[in-house]
């Protein structure tokens, strides 16, 4: 048995059956990312004894022939904006380099409770920011299927991890796509909920509107499998939803026979690539054969999606830093010479240079004179774009996208040109503004093999409806 390359429910099965413990489980990923990870960087933090101490907890259920709870003695990773008690937690950030939290993120505490067995904490671009890893303060991370290529950001340490067989499940975080495109460019499933539906208690935030956690995985069922375990109403964050949450599992089987599903033309456009283009056209085909309906929709404000995400994002994000001040948290310049000094050298020193560039854009956008004219417009388009998805899903199921205009690109190739990397985020931001579910599955690959994504974007809390589209496209494909 291949230890590393199991999903969720054959990990957890094989320690039930006790086929294999979960220490020798935990132990042979660590293995795996010793031997693989100093090529991939996905890793920044290991959480060994912590691991070790889950899986042993876990080891006594199974010895005792118990019933192992869904996530009995899987190993997953964990996107470093999610908060662990005790556990280094950076956001990819110099500024939070030295940062133990108190407490652990309802995400992952929740996964806890399910027996998952936490690794260590995933790279990422600095606060989420960032279509490439590049970003990241401490080290890029290669994609596993291409070392010379890009993972897909921010959360392009838990897609490669993913990937590489280096953790069963990773938790990721999506403000803009950063779940869904890493997801895409390293051929792994990557699910961005309903606004609301998972709690961000914990999450390190970025732009607080648009941000969500979600999981990344080897197949449409394990994503469920997590979104169950961490959904739900949580008391320390007053934006989840107090709604119940669906067995996502026991619906994913239910045919896709006569769903309608939407195709916009705003998604196949100028700018995608030949080869994207043709993988979603036949994906799109393949889903027809099983019986859908294949409906064309009008998504007609798209093309102001990214001004829009760009200003929104910036804007709250330029709110939320002002809290790294050395004072309260991580990193404080020495040899200062009064309060202000510190602050701006402590901010100077500790933040990268994108992360700098969106508080200098989000700053300028809420500033008296210009608010009007950036950040309130672009809340406006925010609700064109929703009523776009509103009216679209009174004539559809489900709505089915490219993820990413392209396949991973090099490494180094954008960097120098922070536009064109915004721009590429045109096909993810929108279901951000609209707080609508979005999942990501591979649909093919280039003629260089680099894997091509697919988004399935279902109504408000209709994250069935889309696991149930990805789950019948996986299967059939
Ligand atoms: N690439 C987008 C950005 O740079 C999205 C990031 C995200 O989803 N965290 O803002």
């Amino acid at each position: 048995m291949n230890l590393t390359a199991l999903t969720i429910d054959s990990a957890r099965s094989a320690v039930e059956e006790r086929k294999a413990s979960a220490t020798s489980l935990a132990e042979a990923f660590y293995a795996k990312i010793s031997s693989d990870d100093p090529k991939i960087g996905a890793y920044l933090t290991l959480s060994k004894e912590r691991a070790i101490k889950k899986a042993a907890e876990i080891d006594t259920l199974a010895q005792k022939g118990e019933k192992l709870p869904p996530l009995g003695g899987v190993p997953v990773g964990i996107k470093d904006v999610l908060v662990t008690k005790g556990i280094r937690t950076t956001a990819g950030s110099e500024i939070l380099g030295n940062y133990f939290p108190p407490y652990d993120c309802t995400a992952v505490a929740r996964l806890e409770s399910a027996g998952a067995v936490v690794l260590g904490k995933l790279n990422c671009d600095e606060f989420a920011m960032g279509s490439s890893n590049e970003n990241s303060a401490w080290k890029p991370v290669h994609n596993p299927r291409d070392l010379s290529r890009v993972p897909g950001g921010s959360s392009g340490g838990s897609a490669a991890a993913v990937a590489a067989d280096m953790a069963v499940a990773a938790l990721g975080s999506d403000t803009g796509g950063s779940i869904r495109q890493p997801a895409s460019f390293c051929g792994v499933v990557g699910l961005k909920p309903t606004y609301g539906r998972v709690s961000r208690y914990g999450l390190i935030a970025f732009a607080s509107s648009l941000d969500h956690i979600g999981p990344l995985t080897k197949t449409v069922k394990d994503a469920a499998i997590v979104l169950r375990t961490i959904a739900g109403r949580d008391p320390m964050d007053s934006t989840s939803a107090e709604l119940p949450v669906p067995d996502y599992v026991a619906e994913l089987d239910t045919p896709v026979k006569g769903l309608k599903i939407g195709v916009a033309n705003e998604y196949l456009g100028e700018g995608l690539g030949a080869e994207t283009r043709s993988a979603i056209e036949a994906a799109i085909q393949k889903l027809a054969s099983l019986g859908c309906e294949i409906v064309e929709v009008s998504l007609p404000h798209t093309k102001y999606a990214i001004p829009a995400y760009y200003l929104v994002a910036t804007a709250e994000a330029s709110s939320n830093l002002a809290r790294f001040d050395g004072v309260r948290y991580g990193y404080r310049a020495e040899n200062v010479h009064s309060l202000s000094d510190m602050y701006r050298r402590s901010r100077d020193q500790g933040f990268g240079a994108e992360v700098k560039r969106r508080i200098m854009l989000g700053t300028y956008a809420l500033s008296a004179g210009y608010y009007d004219a950036y950040y309130l417009k672009a809340q406006r388009v925010r609700t064109l774009l929703t009523r776009d998805f509103e009216e679209a899903f009174k004539k559809v199921d489900a709505i089915v996208a490219p993820t990413s205009p392209t396949e991973a690109f090099k490494l180094g190739e954008k960097v120098d040109d922070p536009l064109a990397m915004y721009l590429a985020d045109i096909y993810t931001v929108t279901a951000n503004l609209a707080g609508i579910p979005g999942i990501s599955i591979p649909v093919g690959q280039t003629k260089e093999m680099l894997p091509i994504g697919m988004q399935v974007f279902g109504k408000h809390f209709a994250e069935s409806m889309i696991l149930r589209v990805a789950n019948a496209y996986e299967k059939a494909a």
